[in-house]
C-alpha cells in the first residue's frame, strides 16, 4: 500500500459535509478508522465472540487467541522485551493513573518530587498532581524555552536526588514538539528516579522502542492510531509491574480467593480485572498491522512533510501566530489569527467542510504560558494531503478577510 491511495481506505472521509467534501485535520483529537479495523471488528462480533481466559469451548479459545495475539503486535510495535509488560487499557489517561495511583503512591513519600513538564496534556498532570496532594511530594516543572522546548540543562537542573518519578509527554499536542526523551530518561535513572513517557501523540506517528528510550513505563491510546476507543495500552518493566499492586478489584485477575484474604495473578493479568474490550484489543491489533504495513517510518516522513508545509503555508496568512518551535516537531500545527477567536476559526471553517479543534486542548498551564485563553490546532495523519492544507489555508485566508470586512 502507499501512502497516496491510503485515503480510500477510510469510508469516513469519502463524505461531504456543509456540502464540500471532507478534510479531516483533528487526528491529534482521534485519528479516523480504517475500513480493515472496522472490519476485523464486525469479524470478530460476527465469528468469535466469547469472554477470554475461561472458555473451555471454542468461540473461548478463538477469543482468547485474539485478544493475547493483539498483546503480542503491542509488544512487537512498541519493541517491548516482554509480553507481560503490556497491559491492555483504555487508553492514556487510564495507564497514567495507574502508575501514579499504585506505584507512585507506594514509593513516595513526605518531600520526594515529581517532575513533568507544563507542555504536559491533563491527563500527565493531574494525577501527578493526586498523587504530589496523597503523599506531600512536591511537583516540579521542567522550565521551557521561549519556543516551547525543552533544554537538557534544564532537565539537570530539575530532576535531582529527591525525584523520584518523572512523567514527560514524547510529543507535546499543542507544540507538536518531538522531546528527548531517551536523554531524559538517562538523567532520571542516573538520580534513582523512575520515567513514565505519555505516547499518546508519538505512537500514531513514529517509530518507538521502549527498550531504546529505556522508559520504565509507556502508556498510549488506540484511538489516535486508528484503532477504537476504549483500546490502549500501558507498557511497564516486568519486575515494576509485578511489585504494584492492582487498583482495580474483581474477576480475572486473581490467583487464590480466601473468605478474608485474596492474592493477584502476575502482571499484567493483575490490572485487567473484569471482562476487558476484547473487541478494542483485536481492533488495536488490526491497526498496528495497517500501519506496520505501510511502515512507521514512512508515515512519519509523510506527516513530518505535511506539518511542514502547512507551516510554510500558514504563515502567508494575515495576522497568524503559530505556536512550538520550528524544528524537531511532528504533525500538528496549533496557531492563533490576530482578529479571530480561535473558536470563531473553526466554525467559520467548518462549513467549508475543515474539521479542526479549537481551545485549551486539555493544557491549560501550557494556554497560561502560551498567554492565549484557548488556540486552533491543525492535526495531520497518513491520510491527509497537500490538497487538505491547500483548501485549509485558503479557507482561514476567506476567514481573515471576511472578519475583516465585518469590522
Ligand atoms: C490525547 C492525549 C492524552 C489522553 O489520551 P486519552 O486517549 O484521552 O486517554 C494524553 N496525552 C496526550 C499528549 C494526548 O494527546
Amino acid at each position: 500500500m502507499t501512502l497516496t491511495d491510503i485515503r480510500d481506505q477510510f469510508p469516513i472521509l469519502q463524505q461531504e459535509v456543509n456540502g464540500h467534501p471532507l478534510v479531516y485535520l483533528d487526528s491529534a483529537a482521534t485519528s479516523q478508522k480504517p475500513r480493515v479495523v472496522i472490519e476485523a471488528i464486525k469479524r470478530y462480533y460476527e465469528l468469535d465472540n466469547a469472554n477470554v481466559h475461561r472458555g473451555v469451548h471454542t468461540l473461548g479459545t478463538r477469543a482468547t487467541d485474539a485478544y493475547e495475539g493483539a498483546r503480542d503486535k503491542v509488544q512487537k510495535f512498541i519493541g517491548a522485551a516482554h509480553r507481560e509488560e503490556i497491559v491492555f487499557t483504555r487508553g492514556t489517561t487510564t495507564g497514567i493513573n495507574l502508575v501514579a495511583t499504585s506505584y507512585a503512591r507506594s514509593v513516595l513519600k513526605e518531600g520526594d518530587e515529581i517532575v513533568i513538564t507544563p507542555m504536559e496534556h491533563h491527563s500527565n498532570l493531574i494525577p501527578w498532581q493526586q498523587a504530589a496532594l496523597a503523599t506531600g511530594a512536591v511537583l516540579k516543572y521542567i522550565p521551557l524555552q521561549e519556543d516551547g522546548s525543552i533544554l537538557l540543562a534544564d532537565v539537570e537542573k530539575t530532576i535531582t536526588e529527591r525525584t523520584r518519578m518523572v512523567a514527560v509527554t514524547y510529543v507535546s499536542n499543542v507544540l507538536g514538539v518531538v522531546n528527548p526523551v531517551k536523554e531524559i530518561a538517562e538523567i532520571a535513572h542516573r538520580n534513582g528516579a523512575k520515567i513514565l513517557i505519555d505516547g499518546a501523540q508519538s505512537t500514531p506517528h513514529m517509530k518507538v522502542n521502549v527498550q531504546e528510550i529505556d522508559c520504565d513505563f509507556y502508556a498510549f491510546s488506540g484511538h489516535k492510531m486508528c484503532a477504537p476507543t476504549g483500546s490502549g495500552a500501558l507498557y511497564g518493566k516486568r519486575e515494576l509491574l509485578n511489585k504494584m499492586e492492582p487498583i482495580e478489584f474483581g474477576g480475572e485477575m486473581i490467583d487464590f480467593v480466601e473468605l478474608q484474604s485474596s492474592s493477584w495473578k502476575e502482571a499484567p493479568y493483575r490490572f485487567e480485572g473484569g471482562t476487558p474490550n476484547i473487541a478494542g484489543a483485536v481492533g488495536l491489533g488490526a491497526a498496528i498491522d495497517f500501519l506496520s504495513e505501510i511502515g512507521m517510518d514512512a508515515i512519519d516522513k509523510h506527516d513530518r512533510r505535511l506539518a511542514a508545509y502547512a507551516m510554510e503555508q500558514m504563515s502567508a496568512v494575515e495576522g497568524i501566530t503559530i505556536y512550538g518551535p520550528s524544528r524537531n516537531r511532528t504533525g500538528l500545527v496549533t496557531f492563533n489569527l490576530d482578529e479571530v477567536h480561535a473558536h470563531d476559526v473553526a466554525t467559520v471553517i467548518d462549513n467549508e467542510g475543515i474539521a479542526i479543534r479549537a481551545g485549551h486542548h486539555c493544557c491549560q498551564p501550557l494556554m497560561r504560558w502560551l498567554k492565549a485563553s484557548a488556540t486552533a490546532r491543525a492535526s495531520f495523519y497518513l491520510y491527509n494531503t497537500e490538497a487538505d492544507i491547500d483548501r485549509f489555508v485558503q479557507s482561514l485566508r476567506n476567514t481573515v478577510r471576511f472578519f475583516q470586512s465585518i469590522e
